[in-house]
């Protein structure tokens, strides 16, 4: 297939009510269909740490007008096709909290996410492709460190490389489903199970992973995966000053897997012959993401808001990064 393997996108989203009832202000400008530019005038933070300036250039800006459908069309429905000729497709919703990742992803009331308008395409493709395809859904969680199956009353799961070096999860669930409505119902029952979180503190599925998986398969045999990761809030890897323990714990372990899924997604844009997945669970379990027929793409989420900026510029050299 034709195009390149990782796509860095960003999406900005609009100012919020609370926002600009707080007089936070826009810092940022989109100058091209590409381009970006932080503008730090009147900004208090030191800047002088990010010494590669504040331009930035991606493979898609997407200002605050954009919509999900939008982000969807661009990055996301070219590669739906492409599943169906065996490859791994994958969906990374990158940023702090707040700064639209399950928006994008899940949508909202009466606004479709990727989510929806990725099965309804497969749906779609398989009516059309006469093949004897079959698709199955899994849906589960990262949380410091541990996997949680999302259709399995948050089951705890081990991954286990086999002899082919294949990653495996073992037990995970995985759902039949026939057409649309089907894979939603999985999807809302994953989703309220992971709003009611392991300890139900309200800010839990900032801290963690949620990996939702479309297989394709042929005579159980998997012929090709779409996979979405609504990632843990980028601002949680640098969590070490909050005075619970658990805080901490969580925070190396999103730091941890948020520098890994750097390194491979850098592997596969450099083909390179290794790649360290093995430097964390999130990258682990990915590990058909990155090796092989596959195809990345991976949302920035950015605020546009002034009292974000130090956030907005983290996300923006991890994103920059990854290219
Ligand atoms: P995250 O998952 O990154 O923590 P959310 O997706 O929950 O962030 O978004 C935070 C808030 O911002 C939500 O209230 C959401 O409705 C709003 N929001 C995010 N992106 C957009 C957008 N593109 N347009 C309008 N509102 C948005
Ligand atoms: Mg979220």
């Amino acid at each position: 297939m034709e195009g390149p393997r990782i796509q860095v996108v960003v999406r900005i989203r609009p100012l919020s009510a609370r926002e600009i009832r707080k007089n936070h202000y826009e810092i940022i400008e989109v100058t091209s269909p590409c381009d970006l530019v932080v503008k730090e005038e009147k900004l208090k933070v030191d800047l002088t740490k990010y010494l590669e300036g504040h331009n930035f250039t991606f493979d898609q800006v997407f200002n605050k007008e954009t919509t999900n459908q939008d982000i969807y069309l661009t990055c996301v429905q070219p590669l739906i096709s492409a599943a169906f000729d065996r490859m791994k497709i994958t969906c990374f919703a990158y940023g702090q909290t707040g700064s639209g990742k399950t928006y994008t992803m899940m949508g909202e009331k009466t606004i479709p996410g990727l989510y929806i308008m990725a099965a309804e395409d497969v749906f779609k493709i398989l009516s059309k492709s006469h093949t004897s395809l079959k698709i199955f859904v899994s849906f589960y969680e990262i949380y410091c460190g541990k996997l949680h199956d999302l259709l399995n009353e948050r089951q705890q799961l081990f991954a286990r490389e086999d002899a082919k070096q294949n990653v495996n999860i073992i037990g995970l669930k995985e759902w039949s489903v026939n057409n649309v409505d089907d894979i939603m119902k999985v999807i809302d029952f994953g989703l309220s199970v992971r709003m009611t979180g392991v300890t139900g503190a309200n800010d839990e599925s900032s801290r963690s992973h949620a990996v939702l998986q479309i297989s394709l398969k042929a005579a159980n045999k998997l012929h090709g995966k779409i996979s979405f990761i609504d990632l843990a809030g980028s601002e949680r890897g640098a969590d070490t000053i909050d005075n619970t323990k658990q805080t901490r714990i969580d925070g190396a372990e999103i730091n941890k897997s948020l520098l890994a899924l750097k390194e491979c997604i850098r592997a596969l844009d450099q083909e390179k012959s290794h790649t360290p997945f093995r430097g964390s669970i999130l990258t682990q379990v990915l590990k058909d993401s990155f090796v092989g027929r596959c195809k990345t793409v991976m949302i920035a989420n950015i605020s546009p808001a002034s009292n974000n900026c130090e956030h907005t510029l983290n996300t923006l050299r991890y994103a920059d990064r990854v290219k």
